[in-house]
């Protein structure tokens, strides 16, 4: 078991729902957007070095939707485990904390908090990790990086300073933001460049690439944990069409499913935010990850999450998950039968 957790779903039991469904109109969609299916395929060299490189590498999702109230999901959340401690920490949507714990996560082994921005379905429960860590045993200090601010948002630093900053609303909270008052420290940094990367330790180095999602200040993440690539897109609508090349042969990418197809909201604000299915289909098929994850899912797409899991299905046969909270995917691989390749 690569994960000790007191609640995982096996994300193998969730794929095979969507393992040879063939649909005519799934099809006709891969077809009618020209997609190879050949193009999309990874050499089983390609495997066989993922399979030595991500061992011990699980995505887990913590929180697979958005803002609703009523989805019956938690807000975005993505822990990335290695030999069982988990480590890298994307987004911590309302929810998430929870849904920390029933993952069975220490706190303490967290390495780095990603912010893809400062939405609440992405952003709102950090003040609720930092007063549990009080209860866990972490003295090591941590780094929340996220974007910088603008008239719409504040920086990352002004929203960890607003949340438990010495004026902060959680104010009494502020020992962790001052250093040496506490038994660890929490600082900000907020990501001016279009680009960045830094390492976070010897094991793990982070790559942010700046985002378009309407006026808000956003970015995707790229994690490397020993030569395990996760890519994170956070929400966009993919404006610049960077995405796909940020994302070129990862061994996971998590492509963001908020709005359904392009002619119920074409011209309306929620294509200034999000990718339409479409979008999603066209980058996973460009950049060749090596499993793609469907998340962030919302009400309105909901209702076409399957079709759109059997459309990539099509071009990545076993190899797309549509997002539950507390999915857990190993990044290991497997070596895919010859059918499926
Ligand atoms: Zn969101
Ligand atoms: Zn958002």
């Amino acid at each position: 078991m690569l994960v000790t957790s007191k609640k995982s779903i096996s994300a193998s039991a969730i794929r095979t729902r969507f393992i040879g469904i063939k649909s005519i109109s799934i099809r006709s969609i891969v077809i009618g957007l020209g997609l190879c299916t050949s193009a999309f395929f990874v050499s089983a060299e390609q495997i066989q070095d993922n399979a030595i490189t991500c061992e011990g590498v699980s995505l887990q999702i913590l929180g697979s939707g958005g803002p609703e109230l009523d989805d019956g999901r938690t807000s975005t959340s993505y822990l990335l485990w290695q030999d069982d401690k988990a480590k890298v920490l994307v987004d911590v949507g309302s929810g998430s904390s929870v849904q920390f714990g029933e993952s069975g996560a220490d706190f303490a082994d967290i390495d780095t908090i990603l912010l893809s921005h400062l939405h609440t379905d992405h952003a709102a429960d950090l003040p609720s990790f930092i007063k549990g860590s009080y209860f866990g045993s972490r003295d090591t200090n941590l780094t929340v990086y996220g974007p910088s601010g603008n008239d719409v948002m504040p920086s990352t630093q002004a929203y960890l300073d607003a949340l438990i900053g010495k004026d902060g609303a959680f104010k009494y909270l502020s020992s962790y933001t001052q250093e040496g008052e506490d038994d660890y420290q929490v600082t900000a940094h907020s990501i001016v460049d279009n680009a960045f990367s830094t390492q976070v330790n010897d094991a793990i180095s982070i790559e942010s690439m700046s985002v378009y999602h309407g006026p808000i200040p956003a970015l995707a993440w790229k994690v490397t944990i020993d030569e395990c690539v996760a890519v994170f897109s956070g929400d966009t609508n993919d404006a610049d069409g960077t995405l796909a090349s940020f994302a070129k042969l990862a061994d996971v990418l998590v492509l963001h499913n908020a709005i359904e197809d392009m002619e119920r909201h074409s011209g309306s604000a929620a294509t200034n935010l999000h990718m339409t299915p479409k979008q999603v289909i066209q980058i996973a098929k460009d950049a060749e990850a090596k499993r793609v994850v469907l998340s962030h899912i919302m009400k309105r797409s909901e209702a076409g999450l399957d079709a759109l899991t059997e459309a990539i299905a099509v071009i990545a046969p076993g190899r797309v998950f549509a997002a539950q909270d507390l999915m857990n995917i190993p990044l290991v691989s497997d070596l895919p039968n010859e059918e499926s390749r």
